[in-house]
């Protein structure tokens, strides 16, 4: 636990480790953890499901408007959920991995999640997880986290997380490096480090030692708010 209320905002590329520190912190200090990668997967899913154009940004953004996102999991865990039902594994599916960066690179579907965002973090200590937390979506986070590592052990880890093999190394590099350029050079809310980041290299770090660093500048935060 911390001694004072913080939101955190962790951005960074594709397979930095974002998802499993996120929670790993958010579980260590008593914080909600909101994937919002899960909720352009979750509106990415919906729309290859419903047969919705991926070239429709309208229809995308009508789609996303009328999705609701909530919290609800066993034992009252806050599990994010999507018009009442579980996150399916499907979201993380190769089909869904590979259009995410399209859809979310329109407008209509960003502002829509943005809002969702900021509504399901309201009111309470939030990590969240993405591409532009401490840029757009929480610009006043009281800490932000920058996590990145190298193309080839991110790349490494998607193939472990994933339980393919390694021989598969190239492609899964080609196909990381493409969607971080996507997320990158897109027009609205690009990945990008906001100026007040504490950039974190997790190359050669384990899962533990990145936790551990991040809620020490955590501390730090509430300490030098206490002063
Ligand atoms: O974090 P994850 O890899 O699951 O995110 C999937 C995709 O969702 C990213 O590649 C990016 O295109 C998009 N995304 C985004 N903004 C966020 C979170 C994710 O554009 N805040």
């Amino acid at each position: 636990m911390l001694p004072c209320q913080l939101n955190i905002a962790i951005d960074g590329p594709a397979g930095a480790g974002k998802s499993s520190v996120a929670r790993a912190v958010a579980q260590a200090l008593g914080l909600i953890y909101l994937d919002t990668g899960a909720m352009y997967r979750a509106i990415t899913w919906k729309a290859l499901k419903l047969q919705v154009p991926l070239t429709d940004a309208n229809a995308l953004g009508e789609l996303t408007a009328g999705s609701e996102f909530c919290w609800g999991g066993p034992n009252g865990a806050p599990e994010l959920c999507m018009d009442g039902e579980p996150l399916p594994a499907a979201i993380r599916s190769q089909e869904v991995t590979s259009q995410v960066s399209l859809v979310a690179s329109y407008e209509e579907v960003r502002k829509e999640l943005r809002q969702k965002q900021r509504e399901l973090g309201k009111g309470r200590g939030v990590v969240m997880d993405g591409r532009d937390i401490g840029t757009v979506v929480m610009p006043a986070a009281a800490l932000k986290i920058f996590l990145t590592a190298s193309l080839e052990e991110r790349a490494e880890r998607r193939l472990k997380e994933l339980g393919q093999d390694s021989s598969l190394l190239p492609q899964m590099m080609q196909a990381m490096a493409r969607r971080d350029h996507k997320d990158a050079s897109r027009q609205h809310s690009p990945l990008s480090i906001a100026p007040n980041a504490t950039i974190i290299d997790t190359t050669g770090l384990s899962l533990s030692q990145v936790v551990d660093l991040v809620i020490w500048h955590a501390r730090q935060v509430c300490l030098s708010e206490g002063e």
